[in-house]
């Protein structure tokens, strides 16, 4: 394939992005123009709240390398990412955000070790500006916990800014599972991986669409996905506590043999129980959360519904009211 026949897809989820949307079309059109494949960006609108997407409409209209895919609400960033992934013609497609945090700049060295015959390039973040010691510490913490707990070895310090082969694309739409954890899903898949260091910027404009409450979600939603270390330690906490009460029933089987006091110990029989019943209950809720994904699945919704009549209208490049 010569550089010219490949098609690039540039996949970008936007959540209320108003404020960078001009930025960052600016900046996407003068990517294109550098690379010297043929490059499409899709840009998924997940239900903005603002004018996000009456403005991508009017301002991509006419120019036939932009599309616009409409969600029918918000869905979440990886579900709008799955949708692009979707929606994306390309050879190879690159999914990134839409708030200029991943630097378009890198793009060519990411289509450059795909050239190599790398089918997964991971964009991999060596710094961040901006970025709160917090959701850093927080991040870090995050991706070696889930890498230690996961049967999948689970790359560092990757985010959703990465390439990847049609092949690596095709095999993810084959995997029909509701909560979706791409970074982990896409190391599942496997294939020749290459990665590039970048450095994270800041925001250029707006507000993170990210509160704690989602990054919980997406953690949990990593961790239930590709561990079963949870579910396992209602096994060991058992085990141990059974083996304690053993002990301590011997101990008190000797202690009356020989004489001593056994009637006294209100505060250790109300520990143990309330004890008991906290873990029980614990291990319940963890329980619970597997089975609730697996109530999840089993509904077998479609992932997401494109909105076919503002994506038409997008496509003719008419901006809608
Ligand atoms: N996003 C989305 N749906 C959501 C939340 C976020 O499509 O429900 C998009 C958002 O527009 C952005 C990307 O996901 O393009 C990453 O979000 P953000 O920059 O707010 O996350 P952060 O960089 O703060 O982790
Ligand atoms: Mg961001």
């Amino acid at each position: 394939m010569t550089d010219r026949d490949a098609l690039i897809s540039l996949v970008i989820p936007v959540y209320s992005e108003e404020a960078v949307i001009p930025a960052l079309l600016e900046r996407m059109t003068l990517l294109m123009e550098q690379l010297p494949e043929r490059a499409e960006v899709v840009l998924v609108n997940d239900g903005s709240r603002d004018n996000s997407l009456q403005l991508m409409t009017r301002l991509t209209s006419g120019d036939e390398r932009f599309r616009v895919v409409n969600l029918s609400r918000n869905y979440g960033h990886q579900t709008a990412v799955t949708a692009g992934l979707n929606a994306a013609r390309g050879d190879a497609v690159i999914t990134m955000d839409a708030d200029l945090q991943d630097p378009p700049e890198v793009v060519p060295q990411l289509v450059q070790k795909w050239r190599e015959g790398n089918h997964i390039v991971l964009a991999r973040r060596e710094a961040r500006a901006g970025e709160s010691i917090f959701k850093r510490a927080t991040a870090a913490a995050f991706y070696r916990i889930i890498r230690r707990l996961s049967s999948i070895d689970m790359p560092l310090d990757v985010g959703d800014f990465r390439l990847l082969d049609r092949k690596v694309v095709d095999a993810l739409s084959n995997m029909p599972e509701q909560d979706r954890y791409l970074r982990g899903m896409i190391s599942w898949v496997g294939f020749q991986t290459a990665e590039v260091p970048f450095v994270r910027e800041e925001r250029a404009a707006g507000e993170s669409k990210y509160p704690l409450r989602a990054m919980i979600k997406l953690a949990v939603n990593g961790l239930l996905g590709f561990s079963d270390v949870p579910l396992r330690l209602a096994l060991w906490f058992g085990m141990i506590i059974s083996m304690l009460a053993l002990l301590f029933g011997v101990y008190i089987l000797i202690s009356w043999f020989f004489g001593g006091e056994v009637v006294e110990g209100w505060t250790s029989t109300v520990l143990i129980v309330t004890m008991l019943g906290g873990l029980q209950l614990l291990m319940i809720g963890v329980v619970g959360l597997y089975i609730g994904r697996i109530h999840n699945e089993v509904k077998r919704r479609p992932l997401y519904f494109v909105d076919p009549d503002t994506a038409a209208r997008a496509a003719e490049g008419q901006p809608q009211g």
